[in-house]
């Protein structure tokens, strides 16, 4: 019901930001505020009896759903973020992309050394980002213990790139 509805909502942009990838829009899901609950409810749902102590989102749009669903959760939400943008002490991350590589960051205290965290982005690709910044929770001590997503891209593999790591992996719509 709710993967229905997510993919009624969701706007396919061909050949952005480059040819030969269909961009998932999500801001036409957000214009939806009983969608935007369902989503967050669905997440609550398969979340129930977990033992959650922090959601990381991933920039930008892991921090749409991310935060509220902690705090729904009642539990600390942080930000995983690009290089340059955290403004107290960081710890770095640098992963490969198609072409190149990017850095995330998250601020060394972000949680407690043992922390189980929730690891949470709009979309799961290729998973190499997610990957990244399970790597970087992982090196400050944390804990991941699971995923969550609202939409998969099913053929990229990223499901199965991230099944080695420990952890329910929710992806809403795919
Ligand atoms: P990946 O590291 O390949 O799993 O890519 C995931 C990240 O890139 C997420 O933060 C997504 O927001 C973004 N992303 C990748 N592919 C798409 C796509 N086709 N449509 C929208 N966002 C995408």
């Amino acid at each position: 019901m709710i993967e229905q509805q997510i993919k009624a909502a969701i706007r396919d942009i061909p050949d952005f930001p480059k040819p030969g990838i269909i961009f998932k829009d999500i801001t036409t899901i957000l214009k939806d505020p009983v969608l935007c609950i369902n989503i967050v409810d669905a997440f609550v749902d398969q979340l129930k009896g977990k033992q959650i102590d922090v959601v990381a989102g991933v920039e930008s749009r892991g921090f749409l759903f991310g935060l509220t669903l902690a705090n729904r959760l009642g539990v600390p939400f942080v930000p995983v973020r690009k290089a340059g943008k955290l403004p107290h002490t960081v710890k770095q991350k640098t992963y490969d992309l198609e072409y190149g590589s990017a850095v995330i960051e998250m601020h060394v205290d972000a949680f407690e050394p043992g922390a189980n965290v929730l690891l949470h982005d709009d979309l799961l690709a290729t998973g190499g980002t997610i990957t990244a910044a399970s790597e970087l929770i992982n090196e400050l001590g944390g804990t991941v213990c699971g995923f969550t997503f609202v939409v998969g891209l099913g053929f990229l593999g990223g499901k199965e790139k991230i099944a080695p790591i420990n952890g329910d992996i929710i992806v809403l719509a795919e």
